[in-house]
């Protein structure tokens, strides 16, 4: 059997669109001569992306009151942030460019429509991400974030609620938890803000992991999209393999594999997931 052939490379692996965005945006402020710039946030948990952009000093801060040079840019990342921080960071008097991805700006826009009619808010996610950090800031103070069903049970009653998501959670998470929150909700306003990037990734993910017997998910150790991502495969496949680079490949787990699927996160470059692909491929041709 050709073993070439047995090792499967997802097309949609690797940095999703907004983040992309965000880093050419930065990449090319930089190239053009405006420096320094400062992104408020790291732009992506990767280690080996965040270490090419300080060689470019290119640095993260918090809040724009750090930025030393107040000739410099700020970035605001692909995640977005709340109203009243982008009002802070546009009147800081620096140069602002906003490189928040369009579609986590659909999310905030949906939510402060509904909140301008009055809806309550429930966000399905990760109520430490920076994306949902931001969304409850357009939900006119009446917002709460429940990670799923087994939260949402514990919910009181509400008149009008609208369920959003945050843009990387599991379709199946989102579902079975706005199920729940119907029963906790007079009007229940069902707003699917999952982004089609992701909706891609994990078809893709679900139809290649359940057929591969080894999944190699490479991204940052940090990363939550990626850390998801290895949580859903070993719901899927037999044996599944994190690594950060091609140095913590497992040679015994590779070379017993019949079929393996490699895949990575949202955060990590393309150039991560060849070395590891190449890595894969060597290993089994020895
Ligand atoms: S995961 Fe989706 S919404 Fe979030 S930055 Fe990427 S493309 Fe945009």
């Amino acid at each position: 059997m050709d073993q070439q052939t047995d090792v499967i490379v997802a097309k949609r692996a690797g940095f999703c669109p907004g983040v992309k965005r965000a880093i050419d945006k930065v990449l090319e402020l930089e190239a053009s001569g405006h420096r320094p710039v400062y992104t408020i946030g790291p732009l992506i948990h990767n280690k080996q992306v965040t270490q090419q952009l300080a060689e470019k000093q290119i640095t993260t801060i918090d809040k724009p009151q750090q930025a030393s040079d107040k000739n410099g840019v700020l970035v605001i990342r692909a995640h977005g942030v709340t109203p009243e921080f982008q009002k802070e960071i546009e009147s800081s008097g620096m140069k602002v460019v906003d490189a928040t991805c369009p579609l986590v700006k659909h999310a905030q826009n949906v939510i402060a429509q509904f909140a301008a009619k009055g809806y309550h808010t429930i966000i399905v996610g990760d109520a430490d991400h920076a994306e949902v950090v931001g969304l409850m800031g357009y939900t006119q103070g009446k917002g709460l974030v429940v990670s799923g069903p087994e939260e949402a049970r514990k919910l009181p009653y509400f008149d009008k609620v609208n369920v959003v998501s945050q843009t990387t959670q599991k379709e199946s998470v989102f579902f079975q938890t706005a199920e729940e929150i119907k029963k906790h909700a007079g009007v229940c306003q069902i707003s699917n803000t999952i982004c089609q990037p992701t909706k891609d990734r994990q078809k893709e993910t679900i139809e290649l992991a359940q057929s591969a017997d080894l999944v190699i998910v490479v991204g940052g150790k940090h990363s939550a999209n990626t850390a998801r991502l290895a949580l859903l495969c070993k719901a899927l496949s037999p044996a599944v393999q994190h690594v950060e680079t091609e140095t913590e490949l497992d040679e015994n787990l590779i070379c017993s594999a019949k079929k393996i699927f490699i895949t990575a996160g949202a955060s990590t470059p393309s150039w991560v997931i060849d070395r590891v692909a190449e890595r894969v491929k060597n290993l089994r041709n020895n």
